[in-house]
């Protein structure tokens, strides 16, 4: 929908509140903000927008699709002119970025293993930090599958 003369221009919190809605295709109840891609929103007073997303794995083929999700629900809102999103060279992300909330759903829902700032990597099902960190085929290049080897469950590492 082209930007109609009665809308008014966008604003930073109706797009981040937007965002908040775009989920990650992998983990359809996390959204790029709870995963800490979203990094810079800009909105020029004629209502160009650059939104600032900051990748997880680089090689990541989902990154094509957040992307693209990101600029369709911008771009739909009433008052939305060109959406452009850029990803970001720094600052490195890390799962220090995901928020609280996000990192128990990613553990009890997904059985996300998030590694830890000294690199250990603690089992979402048990607990323990005796998961092996594997190079087995993971089900996308985003993730891999390790193994913990106190409860003996399969878990996936974020990248
Ligand atoms: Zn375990």
């Amino acid at each position: 929908m082209p930007a109609t003369t009665s809308a008014s221009p966008l604003t930073v919190k109706q797009i981040r509140s937007t965002l908040e809605q775009v989920f990650d295709p992998e983990y359809p109840d996390i959204s790029v903000v709870d995963l800490g891609l979203v990094q810079s929103v800009e909105v020029s007073p004629d209502g160009a927008t650059i939104i600032g997303l900051i990748p997880t794995f680089s090689g990541c083929p989902a990154l094509a699709m957040i992307a693209a999700d990101v600029r369709e629900a911008v771009e739909s809102l009433d008052g939305a002119n060109v959406v452009s999103v850029q990803w970001l060279s720094s600052p490195i992300w890390s799962t220090e970025r995901i928020t609280a909330d996000a990192k128990q759903r990613l553990s009890t829902e997904y059985t996300v293993v998030l590694r830890r700032k000294d690199g250990t990597l603690l089992c979402p099902v048990c607990g323990s930090t005796t998961v092996q960190d594997q190079s087995m085929a993971g089900p996308t290049r985003c993730r891999s599958i390790a193994w913990c080897s106190s409860c003996r469950n399969p878990v996936e590492v974020m990248r």
